[in-house]
């Protein structure tokens, strides 16, 4: 477990204040300046031997992703665009951060901000986020009156400043060009890529964009050191602490800070109280949000909680959002349910996510009564192949995850409750 002094969200729970005065007591903002005067080529280099993967699902190495920013600034100013749309179902982590811990954010938007040679950021806030977003306007607004914030910012010599944004609550907004467009106050729809953010990202400009936990990290990793972020974990990559959300049938619903790699067993036992009925009454977890492939309990007993250990058994870690289902959940009803969110979200951009999360739907609403064919499952799994990666953004993939998941782990379950459905209407008949 995690000892508590190497725990970089030290408000997590909101027990003190977020205030600018007891964030500084707990270690923000602590000579911010020195970092700063180290030099860009420095704070990318820690960002890269920390080993930090991006926390907002996708994982890719953030030290990696800011060197791709143009090392020179030409006619177009830089932006850093922060996604605060937190929206994928079993994730409850950023919005912990915005609430109780903002000031790590806002630091970190300046370290990363001076490091990628922008002077302005926007934080893209979930509209359903209401004090999520009044806790961080009024921390914003703090920083700039102790001029941690504008004109030399924490005294760094960088000019830096934050606008935050609310959309309107699309999941889709959460996918980061469809952030852009309506940051740029256009409908929130992918752009087909490339050009990449980097090169034209917001009003065209090179833009980076990360999420909220990976830009609250960045102080704590300068501060201590890229080798002391990295020296947690179970190997080079997958380093570091990380917020895991968990939900669904545990005694104690929670988000906690804890190493990468983590036996989920573990994780769910020490921090969430364990499975609602014990261990044994475990069916199924989806390890990562929503998109992410559901594992029956055989594989969660030994898996561990880090990018490749759950890439290993056809899953991901996504945003580390798990969603737990003990024996009396019906899996079938579940992902159901969840390919109806798909459907809803869908932009309608591409026809493969437009006309097929809606065939999915209507499909898993038949399996759920269990009215259909066994050769059907077959048809709906050809299907899921047909939209994933078929698309302009991952939407697509993850509205096909879901229920290969399923058909993969439980589909005895599904063909069960066909052959049933089949002979209650025979004895009706
Ligand atoms: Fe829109 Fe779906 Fe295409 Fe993504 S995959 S751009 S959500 S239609």
């Amino acid at each position: 477990m995690l000892a508590d002094q190497d725990r970089i969200f030290t408000n997590l729970y909101g027990w003190e204040s977020y205030s600018l005065d007891a964030a500084k007591k707990r270690g923000d903002w602590d000579n911010t300046k020195t970092l700063v005067k180290k030099g860009r080529e420095w704070i990318i280099d820690e960002m890269k031997k920390s080993g930090l993967r991006g926390r907002g699902g996708a994982g890719f190495p953030t030290g990696l992703k800011w060197s791709f920013m143009p090392k020179e600034v030409g006619e177009r100013p830089h932006y850093l665009v922060i996604n605060a749309d937190e929206s994928e179902p079993g994730t409850c982590k950023d919005r912990e951060i915005m609430r109780n811990d903002p000031h790590k954010l806002i630091e970190g938007a300046l370290l990363a901000g001076f490091a990628m040679q922008a002077h302005h950021a926007y934080i893209y806030v979930r509209g359903e986020f209401v004090s999520e977003a009044s806790n961080l306007v009024k921390a914003i607004e703090e920083a700039r009156e102790a001029g941690l914030l504008g004109k030399n910012a924490a005294k760094s010599g960088w000019d830096f400043d934050i606008t935050l944004h609310r959309g309107a609550g699309a999941y889709i907004c959460g996918e980061e060009t469809a952030l852009l467009e309506s940051l740029e106050g256009k409908k929130g729809q992918p752009r087909n890529k490339p050009p990449f953010p980097a090169m034209a990202g917001l009003y065209a400009c090179p833009t980076t964009i990360n999420n909220v936990e990976t830009i609250a990290v960045v102080p704590e990793i300068l501060r201590r050191g890229g080798d002391w972020f990295s020296s947690f974990g179970k190997d080079e990559k997958n380093t570091g602490t990380k917020l895991f959300c968990i939900s669904g049938h545990v005694n104690n619903p929670c988000v906690v800070e804890e190493e990468m790699g983590i036996p989920m067993k573990e994780l769910i036992d020490k921090h969430a109280g364990g499975v609602r009925g014990g261990w044994d009454n475990l069916k199924a977890v989806i390890p990562g949000g929503s998109s992410c492939p559901i594992l029956p309990k055989d594989v969660c007993d030994t898996v561990l909680m880090d990018f490749d250990s759950l890439r290993e058994v056809q899953s991901g870690l996504g945003t580390a959002g798990l969603i737990v289902m003990d024996q009396s959940t019906d899996v079938i009803y579940a992902i159901a349910r969840l390919s109806h969110f798909y459907m809803h979200e869908s932009c309608g951009q591409c026809t493969p996510c437009r006309e097929g999360t809606g065939w999915l739907w209507r499909v898993m609403t038949r399996l759920v009564k269990g009215d259909a064919e066994i050769d059907e499952i077959d048809t709906l799994l050809e299907v899921t192949k047909e939209i994933e990666g078929h698309t302009i953004c991952a939407h697509g993939d993850a509205s096909a995850w879901p229920i290969q998941g399923l058909m993969r782990h439980f589909r005895p379950e599904v063909e069960a409750r066909i052959v049933a459905y089949k002979k209650e209407q025979a004895k009706a008949a």
